[in-house]
């Protein structure tokens, strides 16, 4: 599909770029290149090897290119971008870190956050119900936090978040609070109630002698159990939850849910 597509560049294709350094490992353009290609956009994802000390330099220059509808954003330059924005969405602010940049219709460069709503549409498109559930979500991180967003603006009912560093969790609780009304969060232990979505949003668990995030004995059969990390697609915990009975949800879903929706954010520039 690939060699497809590269033979129908010509002089209207339209560029998405990845910026990052390093660069090499990145997975986007194999993934989202086939899904513009069978949507039928002509539109190319390639990666831009910028390395920090660059970034200010290279800015003016990707927003003079005017067939660039806009980049993916990784380290290390996740959280300068936002200072760089002409704007940012309401996720992206509270969590301090951009992840796409958007050419918007008046030219204008925006930054927005797709983490939480990559991890949802997983969810969802894998038939799990979000609308009234409690859920216990390990970590306070970036991720952690857009996922949170996420999550209750798709209708969870609570969040109790558990972190190392609790004064994280309990800054995060207030802001999420602030947001969406009192009562929504709070910081708490890693006690997942009968039911619960138990969602582990640490970077614990990509190597095979991590610990387990959490004390898996409290884990049951009524839980769903989600990752962040994507590599290994089955971590530690989760198979430990699915010994326990517990569903559970990779963070693949998160990744390839995310790049669906990158397709239709970038395919939406010049409509
Ligand atoms: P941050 O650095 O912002 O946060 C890291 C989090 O992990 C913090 O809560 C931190 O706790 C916790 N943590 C790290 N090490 C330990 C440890 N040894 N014991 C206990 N807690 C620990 O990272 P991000 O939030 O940006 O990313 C977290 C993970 O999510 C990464 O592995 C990343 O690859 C993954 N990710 C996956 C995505 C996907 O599409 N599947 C998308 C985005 C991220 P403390 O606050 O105490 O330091």
């Amino acid at each position: 599909m690939m060699a497809d597509k590269l033979m129908q560049i010509d002089g209207t294709t339209r560029l998405m770029g990845v910026i990052g350094d390093p660069i090499a490992q990145i997975k986007t353009p194999q993934a989202i290149n086939p899904i513009f290609a069978a949507r039928g956009a002509n539109i190319v994802c390639v990666p831009l090897h910028i390395e920090a000390a660059g970034l200010e330099a290279a800015w003016p220059g990707l927003k003079a290119m005017r067939n660039l509808v806009g980049f993916g954003v990784t380290l290390p330059h996740k959280m300068a971008v936002v200072d760089l924005c002409d704007s940012v969405d309401g996720v992206a602010r509270e969590v301090g870190a951009v992840n796409v940049v958007r050419r918007e219709a008046d030219g204008a460069f925006k930054g927005y956050q797709f983490d939480g709503p990559g991890f949802v549409r997983g969810l969802v498109k894998q038939g799990h119900t979000l609308e009234g559930r409690n859920c216990l979500l390990i970590g306070a991180g970036g991720a952690a936090m857009a996922i949170a967003y996420s999550l209750l603006e798709a209708g969870i009912a609570h969040i109790t978040i558990a972190n190392r560093t609790t004064g994280k969790a309990e800054e995060m609780a207030r802001r999420l609070n602030d947001r969406f009304g009192a009562g929504h969060a709070e910081a708490g232990e890693a006690t997942p109630k009968p039911g619960a979505l138990i969602v582990q949003a640490t970077s614990i668990g990509m190597k095979p002698d991590d610990a387990l995030p959490m004390d898996v004995a409290l884990v049951d059969s009524t839980m769903l159990v989600a990752e962040v990390i994507a590599k290994p697609e089955m971590t530690r915990l989760l198979e430990e939850a699915a010994a326990r009975g517990a569903q559970t949800h990779s963070g693949m879903h998160m990744i390839h849910n995310q790049v669906d929706l990158l397709a239709e954010h970038f395919m939406q520039v010049g409509r």
